[in-house]
């Protein structure tokens, strides 16, 4: 079983207006245009860019108290490919706090503020609305100097985190498997045996059991391909 994950519904928070705003758009929105240049919302030369982690993760308000693992260290890349293609532009992240668990991802972070000056801010963003210019004002808190930050933007980037695939449960039925409190399906143990489905032949791999990377997704891959072979030849 590999069903996969989806992103949370960015429309569903809609106090940061997406799909009512043309400038505020997702992580994914981002990343298309990256790949294909196609998105009229994205401004030929914007002077302020922000980007707000956990958007519809680590928030019981909309459902999912969970971390989706990856987008911090996407928003600090995207954030510094950013910077590249705009050098002037001012480009601001604002998170809760930063969670980056794999290699090298520290120097990732230092990079992006000492070498593409990329500004963090530590603080949840409060209120986004559209501005004269027709770009948005962010009100937020920095809760490291204790003050209110209010800041211009020609584009705002909404981190949309991992969320489960609508259709697990019914699969998951199929095959008289369960899920979990948050709709990702259940191994037979989280930490010993994360491939293993408590059905005897039944194996899981990627992010149907959860949020993960795409390193972690592959090992899992690997790992479940190797038990089906063990299984298969008669070996457990
Ligand atoms: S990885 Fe970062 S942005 Fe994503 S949910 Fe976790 S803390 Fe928030």
């Amino acid at each position: 079983m590999s069903t996969g994950f989806t992103l949370f519904p960015a429309a569903k928070k809609e106090e940061y207006g997406y799909g009512v705003y043309d400038r505020v758009i997702t992580n994914a929105d981002l990343e298309h245009w990256f790949n294909t240049g196609d998105d009229a919302r994205i401004p030929a030369e914007p002077k302020a860019v922000g980007f707000v982690h956990c958007v519809g993760s680590r928030d019981l308000k909309a459902g999912n108290s969970q971390c989706s693992k990856v987008c911090c260290i996407t928003a600090i890349k995207q954030a510094m490919e950013m910077k590249e293609k705009f050098p002037d532009a001012e480009v601001y992240c604002f998170y809760m706090d930063l969670r980056l668990f794999g290699k090298k991802y520290e120097d990732f972070y230092i990079n992006a503020q000492r070498d593409y000056g990329v500004h963090f801010i530590r603080g949840r963003v409060s209120e986004v609305s559209e501005n004269i210019a027709g770009g948005v004002q962010v009100k937020a808190e920095d809760t490291l100097s204790g003050r209110p930050v209010r800041v211009q933007l020609d584009l705002l980037v909404l981190m949309a985190g991992i969320v489960n695939n609508p259709d697990n449960e019914s699969i998951a039925g199929q095959v008289r498997l369960e899920t979990d409190s948050d709709g990702f399906l259940k191994s037979r143990d989280n930490i010993l045996s994360i491939t293993e489905s408590p059905r005897k032949g039944v194996f899981l791999a990627g992010a149907c059991t959860g949020p993960k990377t795409v390193p972690e997704t592959v090992a899992e891959a690997r790992s479940a391909a190797l038990a089906i072979h063990s299984y298969l030849s008669g070996l457990e």
